[in-house]
Formats: C-alpha cells, sequence, structure tokens
C-alpha cells in the first residue's frame, strides 16, 4: 500500500532519485538540501521516538515552528500540538495512545502505517509511518488535497445519481455487448420480481405484448447495431401478478477508453398512467360511454373501410338504421336512469343478435346503426340476407325489457339501405337508411323497411309540399267545401266541412295526401285552427237564414289538434269570437286517437260537450277501437265507412256489420251516419236497417259553401 502511495506520489520516483543520487555526489547540494526541495514532508524519530531530522516541507506542510523540532521533542509534544492547532481532532490522551499503538504495531510488522486526515486549514494529508532499520521512524506527509477533492466530488455525483435513480420513477440499466441486461439501479432495482424477470436477458427474450413477433425489435436492433441512441422504445408487458405495464426505454452506447463498445446503459420508464390516459381518450373519442358502441365520429370510418372493402370485392353492404318507437315516452314515464338501461339493453341484444364482425354503433338518443357486410354480390340476394337480419333485430328488440320491476316495450323501426361503392358519403347512406326507417314507423312501427328510389323522391316531394303547404295558406289556396248530410226523407240537416287545397299548379292535391303530411310537420295545428275559424264563421252567419239556422256542421280534427293542452280553450275561443253556438258544432274524431292517453281525451271531450258541442266518430269499423272505451266517450254519432257502404247490396258480410253498427249505437244511444251513399240502393237499404242520417254523392258532392 505504501509502495504504491510512493509510487504514485512519487512519479518516476527511481529516476529521480538516481538524478538527486547525481546531484548529491557532485556537492551542488547537500543530502539536506535536497531533501527541503522534495514536496513530500519528513519527519525522522528516534528510537525513544524523538524528532531527530526532518526537511522544511515538514514545516511548512504541518506548520509546526522549527523551534519546536529543533528541540527534539517526543513525538506526543508533536502531536500535541497538532490537537492544539486543531489539525487533529478528538481526545488528546485517546490521540497519543493510538500514535503509540502505531509506532509499536509498525515495529513488530515491519509493515507501514497509513492514514489520512485534513487539517484546520483544510489541507487533506495522507500520512505514513514506517520503521527504520536501525531502530526509529520515519514518518512522511503527502499533500492529497487535490486528490481527496476529485475523490469526494466523485463520491458526491455518485451518491447524487443513486438519490436521482433512487427518488424517480424512471429507472437505470446497463446491458453487456450481447444486450443482456447486467444491472438495474433505481426503481426497477428495488423489485426483485422484476430484476428477475430481465437479468440475464435481451429485451426481446422477455415476453411483450405489443411487440409478439421477433420482427418487431428489428428496428431497436439496426439502432444497436449502428450503435445509435434509442429514445423511448415502448414495450408493454404482462407481470407475474397479471397487471399489465407500459415501459419506454432509452440507451446510448457506453465504451472504454479505447473506445470499444462495452455495452449499452439507459433509463426505463413505467409510462402505463400516459398510455392509460391515452386509451381512456381514444375511448372517448370513438366509443359512446353509455353503450360502449362506436360513436357516430368512428362509425363513419367504418363505413368509409366497408365502402372500399365492398368497393374491391364486388360485394354489397347494408347499412341497418334502427330507431325505438316510443323511447321518448318511456324516458318522460320512467326517467332518464331507466331510459339509460334501455338503451344499454338495446346495444346488448344488438351484440348478441349479429355476427361478431358485424360493426354497431349509436348515434346518439335511441338510433343505433348496425353495419353488415360482405352480403352478396347478386342485389337481390344481398337484400334478402339484410332482410333477414333485420327482422332478427326487430325480434329480438320486440321483446319487453324489465327494468326496475317495470315491463317496457322498446320496438323498433328499422330500415335498410344497401351500398356497394365508394362513390356515396356516409351521411347519404344513412339518410337512405333513415328514410326506409321512417317508411317503418308509417307502417304502424315494429317494422322492417328498404330505401329504394321511389323512397327518395316521395321524400324530397314531401319536404316541398310541406313548404308549398304554408305558402298555400297564406295566399288563400286553401277552401272549405261542404258535403250535405241528410236524413231518411232526404232532408238536408247539415253538412260537413272538407278542406281543399286548390294548389296554383298541381290543381287539387286531396286532403288524403297533404292532412298526412301536416300532421307530420305539426302544420296541422294552423290549418286546423283556420278550418275551425272558418266553420264557426260560416256557422255563425247561417244562424241568420232561415233554411240553414238549425243545420250542423261538422269539422274533422286531427288527433294532433286534441293532444293540444289548450285544446278545449282554443275551441272555446274561436266559438265566443265568431259568435258560433256551440250545439251547432259537430267534431270529427278517428279512432286512431283512442290509442294515446284516452282520460286526457275523455276530459277533454267532457268539457266540450258540456257546452253542448257534439262528436261523431267517423270512418268508423276500419280501426280497432276497443269497444269498451266507446262507452266512456261523450260520442253523439258513429259514421259507418264508406267501405261498408259501398257493397253493403251485393256483400252480406258488409250488411251485417252495417247492421251490427246500426244495433251498437242503438245501444249505446248514438244516431248513426252512413258516409259514401253513392246509389238509391244503397240509400234504402241502410234506411231499411234503421239508419237515419246519410251522406254522399248521392245527395251532393262537396261544394264550396
Ligand atoms: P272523411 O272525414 O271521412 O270525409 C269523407 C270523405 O269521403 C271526403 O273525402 C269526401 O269527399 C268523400 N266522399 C263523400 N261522399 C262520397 C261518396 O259518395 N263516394 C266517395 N267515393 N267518396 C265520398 P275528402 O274530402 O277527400 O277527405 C278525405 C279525408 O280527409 C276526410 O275523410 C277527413 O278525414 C280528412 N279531412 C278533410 N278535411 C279535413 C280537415 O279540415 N281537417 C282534418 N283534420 N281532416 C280533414
Ligand atoms: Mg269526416
Ligand atoms: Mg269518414
Amino acid at each position: 500500500m505504501s509502495d504504491l502511495l510512493f509510487s504514485a506520489t512519487l512519479p518516476g520516483s527511481l529516476a529521480a532519485l538516481e538524478a538527486a543520487d547525481e546531484v548529491v555526489r557532485s556537492g551542488r547540494l547537500s543530502v539536506a538540501e535536497l531533501l527541503d526541495q522534495l514536496r513530500h514532508a519528513f519527519i525522522v524519530l528516534g528510537s525513544e521516538a524523538r524528532v531527530v531530522g526532518y526537511n522544511a516541507t515538514a514545516l511548512a506542510m504541518l506548520g509546526l515552528p522549527e523551534s519546536l523540532l529543533e528541540a527534539r521533542p517526543l513525538i506526543d509534544e508533536v502531536v500535541r500540538w497538532q490537537h492544539a492547532q486543531g489539525d487533529l481532532r478528538g481526545d488528546l490522551a485517546h490521540l497519543l495512545d493510538r500514535v503509540w499503538y502505531h509506532l509499536r504495531r509498525v515495529r513488530q510488522t515491519g509493515t507501514p502505517h497509513v492514514y489520512s486526515y485534513t487539517t484546520a486549514q483544510g489541507l487533506t494529508l495522507q500520512g505514513a509511518t514506517m520503521a527504520l532499520p536501525g531502530g526509529g521512524w520515519v514518518r512522511t506527509y503527502t499533500d492529497i488535497t487535490k486528490h481527496a477533492q476529485t475523490l469526494s466530488a466523485l463520491r458526491e455525483s455518485e451518491e447524487r445519481f443513486r438519490s436521482l435513480t433512487e427518488l424517480s420513477a424512471d429507472w437505470y440499466w446497463e446491458w453487456d455487448t450481447e444486450c443482456r441486461y447486467t444491472r438495474f439501479d433505481g426503481r426497477m432495482g428495488r423489485d426483485d420480481t422484476l430484476t428477475e424477470r430481465f437479468l440475464g436477458l435481451r429485451p426481446w427474450d422477455v415476453p411483450s405484448l405489443n411487440l409478439p413477433r421477433p420482427e418487431d425489435w428489428a428496428a431497436l436492433q439496426a439502432a444497436v447495431a449502428r450503435r445509435q441512441q434509442f429514445l423511448r422504445w415502448e414495450v408493454q408487458h404482462r407481470l407475474p401478478d397479471g397487471r399489465i405495464v407500459w415501459f419506454a426505454l432509452s440507451g446510448t452506447p457506453m465504451c472504454d477508453s479505447q473506445g470499444r463498445l462495452r455495452g449499452y446503459r439507459g433509463v426505463g420508464r413505467d409510462i402505463t398512467p400516459r398510455k392509460e390516459a391515452e386509451a381512456a381518450v381514444h375511448r372517448l373519442a370513438f366509443y359512446d360511454s353509455l353503450t360502449g358502441l362506436f360513436n357516430r365520429r368512428a362509425f363513419q370510418d367504418r363505413v368509409g373501410q366497408a365502402q372500399s372493402a365492398a368497393a374491391r370485392s364486388g360485394l354489397w353492404a347494408a347499412l341497418c338504421f334502427i330507431d325505438l318507437d316510443n323511447f321518448k315516452d318511456i324516458n318522460d314515464a320512467y326517467g332518464h336512469a331507466v331510459g339509460d338501461k334501455v338503451l344499454r339493453e338495446t346495444a346488448q341484444r344488438l351484440q348478441a343478435v349479429v355476427r361478431r364482425e358485424d360493426n354497431i354503433g349509436r348515434l346518439g338518443g335511441d338510433e343505433f346503426i348496425v353495419l353488415l357486410e360482405g352480403l352478396s354480390q347478386d342485389r337481390e340476394q344481398a337484400a334478402w340476407r339484410a332482410k333477414v337480419v333485420g327482422e332478427k333485430i326487430r325480434a329480438a328488440l320486440e321483446q319487453p325489457l324489465s327494468v326496475e320491476g317495470n315491463e317496457v316495450l322498446a320496438t323498433p323501426s328499422i330500415g335498410i339501405a344497401l351500398f356497394a361503392g365508394e362513390e356515396e358519403r356516409m351521411e347519404d347512406i344513412l339518410r337512405r337508411a333513415d328514410l326506409a326507417m321512417y317508411e317503418s314507423k308509417a307502417a304502424g312501427r315494429n317494422a322492417v323497411r328498404f330505401f329504394d328510389p321511389a323512397l327518395q323522391e316521395r321524400a324530397i316531394q314531401r319536404a316541398e309540399l310541406q313548404r308549398e303547404m304554408r305558402q298555400g295558406l297564406r295566399d288563400g289556396e286553401f277552401v272549405l267545401y261542404g258535403q250535405p248530410v241528410v236524413d231518411a226523407r232526404g232532408r238536408i240537416k247539415g253538412q260537413e266541412a272538407l278542406l281543399r287545397w286548390i294548389h296554383p299548379t298541381r290543381a287539387q292535391v286531396p286532403p288524403a295526401q297533404f292532412i298526412p303530411l301536416a300532421e307530420e310537420s305539426g302544420f296541422i295545428l294552423t290549418l286546423g285552427h283556420w278550418v275551425l275559424k272558418q266553420a264557426c264563421s260560416l256557422l255563425a252567419a247561417w244562424h241568420a237564414d232561415p233554411v240553414r239556422r238549425d243545420w250542423k256542421l261538422s269539422v274533422n280534427l286531427s288527433a294532433r289538434q286534441l293532444k293540444q293542452p289548450d285544446f278545449v280553450d282554443s275551441i272555446v275561443g274561436v266559438l265566443q269570437q265568431t259568435g258560433a253556438d256551440p250545439a251547432r258544432l259537430k267534431l270529427e274524431l278517428t279512432e286512431s286517437l283512442l290509442l294515446h292517453d284516452v282520460e286526457d281525451t275523455i276530459a277533454k271531450m267532457e268539457a266540450l260537450a258540456a257546452r253542448g258541442v257534439q262528436f261523431a266518430l267517423d270512418d268508423f269499423g276500419t280501426g280497432y277501437s276497443s269497444l269498451g272505451y266507446l262507452k266512456r266517450l261523450p260520442l253523439t254519432h258513429l259514421k259507418i265507412d264508406r267501405s261498408f257502404v259501398r257493397d253493403v247490396l251485393e256483400d252480406p258480410n258488409d250488411a251485417a256489420i252495417a247492421r251490427a253498427i246500426l244495433n251498437l249505437a242503438e245501444s249505446l244511444d248514438m244516431v248513426v251516419v252512413a258516409e259514401g251513399v253513392e246509389t238509391v240502393g244503397q240509400f234504402e237499404a241502410l234506411r231499411g236497417m234503421g239508419c237515419q242520417l246519410f251522406q254522399g254523392y248521392h245527395f251532393g258532392k262537396p261544394q264550396p259553401f
């Protein structure tokens, strides 16, 4: 150790000694003078451990006064002095004990004692005590302050690195030249199960989820082969405890002083939270959070892909548009929580019924879409297959669901549009499927319909007509016609007001065409109000006419009008404004009105009936009204539908129906009106059955009032 030290602190010591020998021999310098030139300090102790020699460097380096050493003091004196100066710290008696212990030990063993300490001035000195052959010792001192500073800086940097790796979530790693892990520090180093899993292995030897094939690692291996740095190489592992983690590795080559590759070193980082956050964002961006199905944006992508696939393969694909028939009512009646459950259940049923590769999405609200691909190259066959799936979906959704003890019915209306190429935009395909879906609704709901071009044509026309209708009312194109209602003796008892639209270019648009349209858009409220006002003004005018003053005027009402909360008030308002006698007004309702909220209907009818207004049930026999309700409605008249009147002479069945209606009306205390009487034969047959009022071309066609 001391040899090493000497050779280390006296570089080229042999050559230096030879040079010194030469200088002394030549007499240019005395040995003492030479020793004073040394950068090392020494003190020679005699056999009693008194100072017997020293060089000038000893005085300077140890900061001892010459007077002290000149007096040949015991080593104890020197130590005492150093202690007083603050160069040697600790208990003095103890210090002296240790000095003597080492002097004896050095003499006994012949091995030098090497030690180091820092003086009050901040010098770090390395001392060595050696035994001299003739007894006594020599003590040398070397100023190693610089060396000590380098060492402590090194230690500090090592500590800094350690605390960095300890504190941070990252870890430090090293590979050997074969890319095998040889070392982990920090987080990874503390986890035995993890280090066990990786140490001695190359990164690609550890099974990973995202890079399962050897070629997945080619890019990293190429970078390493070129001794390049690599940054954030992301690997996903399943840990023994089942956790799935993402690590990002960055590394840089490690070379020795000759520039030879010793391996790689770098840092690893657990990026699982970031990856999870990314996945959550992805989910939010592309999936519907309520049902987990694709959202509109994601579905757009799928349809785009399906279009390219269909263009390549020549196989037709289909988009099924599914709308729940009464979802709004469910939401209103049971609340949103139940509504949400219905939507989730619907999503599950859809998933259960279609193939796994069929994509399902929710566009929002109660609108779902299913994408069916690879149906067939033949259009008819494709349509048939899509229809089969559509029917399967319908059958699955038609089943009542039980939510919180409630049996809920959420039947679907389904529209299907086929597509094969890439020309159309998803929105256009969707619009076609949507139109077909409306057709299902029009067909009575809980149905599957296909889009065909005529549908589109009709839709365009409908939109056009709706616009024209509003304009037409403003321009006075609507006119009320009247058709007489007569008694058994042919005397006019009243009129039915029938609306006509005298269209400037389309001639007359029949009510069967524009009334449903007006109902669909809600325009019927405006139109119906206008009809009522016209009719009541007419009634008021008849009052002054001796021929007409006792006539009744029938006005047709739409279900939508009756559903308005202010229905009763608005009728009463019109009656008051015009001064019409309520007892002359007869309102005609159809049975479809009884499908919804019967109690509300009854209450409104009662309120008006109390003022004398009469009610007739129109087109009776064609609907599906439960006879039970009939009894509860304040109806005064039943109108036998034209279809029974037409064949009343030829078809015994129709005659039987007409007779049954007449009997029923009698038992309910209602008056029957036969509609569509075109011949005298029909008139007489019905009169013979006891019918009291008649209406039809036989007595008069509808004409302007
Ligand atoms: P509705 O109330 O059953 O009216 C009777 C329909 O039968 C009228 O058709 C009338 O012209 C027709 N008709 C009368 N006698 C005969 C006949 O002998 N033979 C044949 N073949 N037909 C006859 P229109 O005027 O085309 O009205 C059709 C339907 O439109 C009406 O059926 C009614 O439901 C509805 N409607 C008409 N005006 C209005 C209105 O102002 N408001 C509402 N909401 N609906 C209306
Ligand atoms: Mg009518
Ligand atoms: Mg009718």
